[in-house]
């Protein structure tokens, strides 16, 4: 298999890092790996590059990152920390001269029609360039993109069942509370783990850093990283507590995939 690249374009939880009116000392803060976007990553392999999630922040992570194209977008589930900036992947449909897929189980795409209505609507030339132009492909078991299967790993949020996805020896797991037995069983022999870790106070819906760091030892990849981080973790006062191969990521983190 070709190597994987893993790019990190946001690693906060919904309401971003810093938030909005709040004076804490990892908001306040002046370290920028304390500074998170909402979480979206970017994997490549060959020529082919994913977009996994369409956050709010988009444009910003991509014009940061300097990602210039995409070939498919993956999404985890349909909460609007993940998916409000579908509207700016009509750059890369201009950019391509062509539609974009879209990857979605049945749940996440009626959210998107819900949110995105016009996007869906039929087409009207004239107004090519001011919506996406997205073709719906169904999650509904592992698939395959740029000639590389997906496998879905079926994951618990709060009471809503979201998908995280193994790609070769990586795995993106974002957004959960709870992992089921038969999903442990598809993320074993990992390189690389990207694991939901929100705070250390208990979450309905997210992974306490106590809880995500149980969860990885159980699943032993090679390195483990944490996303969705909410401001009750300061970058680098978390990250010298934990062992050094379970580190929190941040936006704009570079990662190369190991095969295993
Ligand atoms: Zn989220
Ligand atoms: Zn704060
Ligand atoms: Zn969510």
């Amino acid at each position: 298999m070709d190597r994987i690249d893993l790019l990190f374009l946001g690693t906060g939880t919904s309401a971003g890092i810093p938030m909005i009116g709040c004076r804490c000392a990892v908001c306040s803060s002046t370290d920028p790996h304390d500074q998170r976007s909402r979480p979206s990553v970017l994997i490549s392999y060959g020529r082919t590059r994913v977009l996994v999630d369409t956050t709010p922040e988009l444009r910003l992570q991509c014009l940061r990152n300097g990602v210039e194209m995409i070939d498919a977008v993956v999404f985890t589930h349909g909460h609007a920390d993940h998916i409000m900036g579908l509207d700016d992947v009509r750059r890369f449909n201009a950019l391509r001269d062509g539609p974009l897929d879209i990857w979605a189980d049945e749940l996440t795409h009626a959210v998107l029609e819900r949110s995105f209505g016009y996007a869906f609507a039929p087409p009207r030339p004239e107004m090519k360039i001011f919506r996406p132009h997205l073709i719906r492909r169904r999650i509904d078991g592992p698939f395959e993109i740029g000639g590389i299967t997906w496998t879905p790993i079926p994951l618990i949020h709060g009471d809503v069942p979201v998908l995280g996805f193994r790609i070769g020896s990586l795995a993106y797991c974002t957004d959960v509370s709870q992992i089921p037995d038969n999903s442990f069983d598809l993320l074993r022999g990992l390189d690389v783990l990207v694991l939901d870790a929100l705070q250390h106070r208990k979450h309905p819906t997210h992974f306490t850093l106590a809880e995500a760091v149980e969860a990885a030892r159980r699943i032993g990849a090679r390195r483990t990283l944490f996303t969705h981080i909410a401001h009750g973790l300061a970058h680098a006062a978390t990250n010298a507590q934990l062992p050094a191969e379970m580190q929190l990521a941040y936006d704009g983190l570079r990662v190369v995939v190991d095969p295993i």
